[in-house]
């Protein structure tokens, strides 16, 4: 009896143990119809399938977006977070929405895949070009997002103020489709990675169009910003959208803070690299990455860790 009893305790305190040595941590994405939330549930999957010998758990959080993500990692509130690159270039360098306050501490672990500014409209608003926006109700989006990040900076290059619209949304992107189809907005930005669940939604309940966002203006904003590029939304990418959509894009980057664990980073960067047949396949959005793609457009320094396992696969010199 007293050999059970010890030999319960032996393996009680195994299992705690092993309980304990488990760390977690947590991913910051954006609204779960977008691409950043799958995106931060296929990372976890892949991280989490070595669980046994990593001893990791990841796990996802639905949040307000690109600005809130650095926010909260640079808090401490959250480990990682998937990120727009210009906002990472504005947060590190302390400008726009960061503007007198740099984070240096902000690092790069990946640069995942597009993502293209879309001004999706419903087709009886009549909005036809950027310049129509004006007296339009656009939700240009919620404080925190980098939809309204991004879109406040087409709009000033546009030379489309706020008190142009008859109404400037703060919806977050998943209320979105529901307000377009209720005709409380006429319009939405969404900087997302395509084809999204969310612009499925919309175009599935409502006849929508996605606004080209093109010409001299966007010329003008890829000189004076290194982190933009032209990019076109595929013909098919959403019902009823039966053109390519010309407009300007971003990458959609994995950052975390320098203090970020070695061993969290090795994981993730370890985890893409390994599965990355499988991991290109968890979404379409991902249609264009390669594994040397993963370091173009990143505006943060690397994490140490990402660096050396970049190098330990020869990705970098
Ligand atoms: N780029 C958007 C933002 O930072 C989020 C896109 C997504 O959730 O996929 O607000």
């Amino acid at each position: 009896m007293k050999k059970s009893l010890s030999l319960l305790g032996l393996s009680a305190l195994l299992v705690t143990s092993s309980l304990q040595a488990a760390e977690f941590f947590t991913i910051g994405t954006g609204g779960v119809t977008g691409t950043y939330y799958p995106t931060g549930g296929a990372i976890c999957r892949l991280v989490n399938k070595e669980r046994k010998t990593n001893n990791l758990r990841c796990s996802v959080e639905s949040t307000g977006g690109s600005v809130y993500n650095v926010n909260s990692i640079m808090s401490g509130e959250l480990d990682f977070g998937t990120v727009q690159s210009d906002v990472v270039y504005n947060a590190y360098n302390g400008l726009d929405k960061f503007e007198g306050k740099p984070n240096k501490e902000l690092r790069s672990v990946m640069a995942i895949y597009p993502e293209l500014l879309a001004l999706v409209v419903s087709k009886a608003s009549g909005i036809a070009k950027l310049e129509d926006v004006k007296g339009k109700k656009i939700n240009v989006g919620n404080p925190g997002s980098g939809n309204e990040a991004t879109g406040l900076i087409v709009f000033d290059a546009f030379g489309i103020k706020k008190s142009d619209l008859a109404q400037a949304g703060v919806l977050t992107a998943p209320e979105c489709p529901m307000a377009l189809k209720d005709k409380k907005i006429d319009g939405y930005f969404y900087m997302v990675g395509h084809p999204t669940a969310n612009i499925t939604d919309a175009a599935n309940s409502l006849p929508v169009d996605i606004v080209d966002i093109k010409g001299e203006k966007v010329d003008a904003i890829l000189q004076k910003y290194p982190y933009y590029a032209k990019g076109i939304i595929p013909q098919g990418s959403y019902p009823g959208v039966d053109r390519d959509v010309h407009s300007l894009g971003v990458k959609a980057v994995l950052v975390g803070s320098s203090k970020a664990s070695d061993k969290m980073v090795e994981a993730i960067v370890k985890a893409i690299l390994d599965n990355f047949d499988e991991f290109k396949n968890l979404h379409p959005a991902y249609k264009s990455v390669t594994k040397e793609s993963l370091l173009e457009g990143l505006s943060a320094p690397l994490h140490p860790a990402a660096e050396a396992y970049y190098k330990k696969v020869g990705l970098l010199k």
